[in-house]
């Protein structure tokens, strides 16, 4: 059983030597348990910061420890009377080739339906990210200007296709000119923000002349703060995450211009997916509905290779190498 384990707490980027790769002989399943072989591994922003000790909604991964992934596993030996050899399961499994598990978390997927990576991907974490921080903390209405940054990535992708299936106007901020032309040619966004190219501040006074009314926040940092320039009365600021910063050694940059939502009446509000997962079979069946009906396109960006290609692949995340759901296939 190959596996990559965090061997040292990186500063700043994360280098190779940070990671341990080894093997161990696979495990049996044991009464109560199943065993089975992962067959894709989900990479997630979040990842970098589970590598530093410090405080946050979960506990850092331990060093010496198998990296925490979310994945799915095909079960291949099962004393669990719940999952059958056979069976695909969605669970945190973590980055190493064959799982035990006792089923705590785990959940039987239906791979007829959509493919074992989009379970991890508009139809896991990503997919209720996206829900639940637009529909909830951003309580969007129809017809709405929405924002959306990190636009052509696993949550953001979503966001923008849920807000223009609710006839909103929406704008994706992404890097390059191909990610922008996806967003606007294939996802149906009305436009599209190139960061690395054009002024985003400008951009958005062109793209949103009656302000915004949901800034829906993947990236932090300067595209934040163009955007808090830009409010509607009223605007709500969805905190989902801040990836340029998450590699930062010097303090998270703030935003500089939060007096515009003292000016605006405007809040801004963070949250983690977790905390909705007893409504996630509602969020899952409406993602369903609308990809069905052609109103969401599932983007995936799928690595095939071993275990032992899972720091090269995370990195791809911080280079802005994916488009749309990042994930590693096991041969
Ligand atoms: P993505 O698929 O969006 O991949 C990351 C993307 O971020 C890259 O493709 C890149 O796109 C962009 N990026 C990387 N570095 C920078 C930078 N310095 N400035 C601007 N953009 C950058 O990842 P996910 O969709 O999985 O995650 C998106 C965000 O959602 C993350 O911040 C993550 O932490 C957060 N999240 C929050 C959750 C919650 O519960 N609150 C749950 C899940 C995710 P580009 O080429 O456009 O730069």
């Amino acid at each position: 059983n190959r596996r990559i384990l965090l061997a040292a707490r990186p500063s700043g980027e994360v280098r190779p030597d940070d990671w341990q790769h080894d093997s161990v002989p696979v495990e049996e399943p044991g009464p109560g348990r199943f065993a089975g072989r992962t067959r894709v591994i989900s990479l997630d922003p979040a990842m970098r910061g589970w590598l530093d000790d410090r405080p946050s909604y979960l506990p850092p991964v331990g060093i010496g420890e198998v990296m925490r992934a979310g994945s799915v596993i095909e079960v291949t030996a099962s004393e669990h009377p719940d999952f059958q050899p056979g069976d695909h399961v969605v669970g945190t499994f973590g980055v190493q080739e064959y799982v035990v598990s006792d089923g705590k978390g785990a959940m039987k997927i239906d791979t007829s339906l959509a493919p074992p990576s989009t379970y991890l991907g508009a139809l896991g974490m990503p997919g209720m990210t996206a829900y639940f921080g637009l529909l909830d903390v951003g309580a969007l209405k129809d017809g709405e200007t929405v924002v959306v940054s990190g636009a052509a990535g696993a949550v953001g992708s979503i966001a923008g296709q849920i807000a223009k299936a609710r006839g909103c106007r929406v704008v994706g901020i992404a890097g390059g000119p191909e990610k922008c032309s996806l967003l606007v040619d294939e996802l149906g966004f009305d436009a599209a923000v190139d960061y690395r190219a054009e002024d985003v501040r400008k951009a958005l006074r062109r793209e949103a002349p009656d302000g915004i009314d949901v800034y829906f926040d993947n990236v932090g940092g300067d595209i934040l703060d163009a955007a808090l320039t830009r409010l509607a009365m009223h605007a709500r600021v969805v905190v989902c995450g801040a990836i340029s910063q998450y590699n930062n050694v010097t303090p998270v940059k703030g935003p500089s211009n939060y007096l515009s939502l003292l000016v605006r009446r405007a809040r801004m509000e963070g949250f983690v997916v977790f905390d909705y997962a007893q409504r996630y079979a509602q969020a899952a069946r409406d993602i369903s509905a609308w990809i069905e009906a052609g109103r969401i396109k599932v983007r995936e960006h799928v690595v095939r290779g071993s275990v032992d290609d899972f720091p090269e692949t995370l990195a791809m995340l911080f280079r802005g190498e994916n488009v749309g759901k990042l994930v590693l296939e096991l041969a």
